[in-house]
Parts: structure tokens; C-alpha cells; sequence
């Protein structure tokens, strides 16, 4: 199958095409379709894959550009992979006009919060700020669908893992939920255990 025969929008479609992605990558062919279907997903896969976009696309392509509050979470281990997603998220989302702001540690707080306040699609965040805007209630939550976790493995390496929790908790529980992660475990699958809606498992 090819993009197109996802049912994707044709603003999707397009970006997908200036940034000359013409064929779904692996990860990407048993992502994508899934996804759309709001089904949880735990994958196991590696970076270099495709990955990003194999979330980037369902999450610019599910969220409502109407509505002015975040609808997608996404949380990575590092600020340098934060950077990257947002990226990546804008420029599949480009011809949507999907907003991602990013939210990591080591950058000023203020100037985060004032993008919070304008309309924003999606949030890309390392988990120490976004708990941190979830604490001072400047990230709001209540019109939050999607939630991805980019490299458990690597939160759970980075000693994040409790933080993870801490903001899931925070969350509507009537949301999607799309797991990844190069391996997968114990305090990982423990996580998916207690947090995900009977998800399907994507192996690559
Ligand atoms: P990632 O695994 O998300 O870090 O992606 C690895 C690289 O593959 C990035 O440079 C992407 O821009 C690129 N990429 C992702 N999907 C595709 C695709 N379908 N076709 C061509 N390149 C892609």
C-alpha cells in the first residue's frame, strides 16, 4: 500500500510528497493503518526506521485544526529527539497548519508558557518541563486524544520513568495511547500494562 491509500488528507499528502517520503517505510505500512483506527499501540521498533513519521502522520492527520487546545503529547527522552519530532511534525502538518511547540528542560519557561496560550496542535516535550507546565497549569489537558511515549526504553535508561507515570496520571483517560521503543522491559511492558487500552503489539 502506498500513503494514498490510507485515506489520508490530501494536505497530509502532499507535505508527505515535498518532503519526498513516496513509500511507506516497514514501521510505517503497520503503523499508520492501525493507529488510525485509534487502537492502542505498543511498538517495538528501532530509531532510523521511520518511526517518527510513523506517529507523525495518524497525529496530523487525527487532530482537529479547529480546536485551540492540544489534542497530541509527545514525550521523548531527550531534548535533541524533542527537536527533531517537532520538526518533523511541522513539516508533515505543514499545509494543515498543525502548530507543534516543544516543551524541554534547560530553556526559559516564559516564553514556553506564552506559546501554550495561542492555539497548539500538538505539545513535543521532555517529561521533566511538560510535568512542569502540568504543575503550574500552564499546559492544558482537557482536550488531550493522543498520547505517544518516543524510546521508553531510553526514559526508563535515563531514570524518567516515575515522571512518565506521574503525567500519564494527569491525563483523560479517553484518549489513544501509541507506545515505542527499541526493547522492551519489564518496567516498560509493566507501564503499557496499567496504562494502555488493550493494545496491539507491532513488532519490526
Ligand atoms: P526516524 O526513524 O523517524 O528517525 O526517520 C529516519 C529518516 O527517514 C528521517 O530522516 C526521515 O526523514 C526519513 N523518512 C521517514 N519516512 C520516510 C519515507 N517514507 N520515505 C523516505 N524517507 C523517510
Amino acid at each position: 500500500l502506498q500513503f494514498k491509500d490510507y485515506g489520508l488528507q490530501e494536505d497530509i499528502l502532499k507535505a508527505l510528497e515535498a518532503l519526498s517520503y513516496a513509500t511507506p517505510t516497514e514501521v510505517q505500512s503497520k503503523v499508520i493503518p492501525t493507529a488510525l483506527t485509534g487502537q492502542d499501540l505498543i511498538v517495538k521498533s528501532q530509531t532510523g526506521s521511520g518511526k517518527t513519521a510513523a506517529f507523525g502522520i495518524p497525529v496530523c492527520q487525527l487532530v482537529d485544526w479547529a480546536e485551540n487546545k492540544p489534542q497530541a503529547l509527545i514525550l521523548t527522552p531527550t531534548r535533541e529527539l524533542a527537536a527533531q519530532v517537532q520538526s518533523d511534525i511541522t513539516n508533515i502538518g505543514r499545509l494543515k497548519r498543525i502548530k507543534a511547540v516543544a516543551l524541554v528542560g534547560k530553556s526559559p519557561f516564559a516564553p514556553q508558557k506564552i506559546e501554550l496560550t495561542q492555539k497548539t496542535h500538538v505539545v513535543v516535550g521532555t517529561p521533566g518541563r511538560v510535568f512542569d507546565h502540568i504543575e503550574r497549569d500552564t499546559l492544558p489537558l482537557n482536550r488531550l486524544k493522543y498520547l505517544i511515549i518516543d524510546e521508553a526504553d531510553e526514559m526508563l535508561n535515563m531514570g524518567f520513568i516515575e515522571q512518565v507515570e506521574a503525567i500519564i496520571k494527569k491525563l483523560p483517560s479517553d484518549r489513544v495511547t501509541l507506545l515505542f521503543s527499541a526493547t522492551l522491559p519489564d518496567k516498560v511492558k509493566n507501564l503499557c500494562r496499567k496504562y494502555m487500552n488493550d493494545p496491539v503489539d507491532i513488532e519490526i
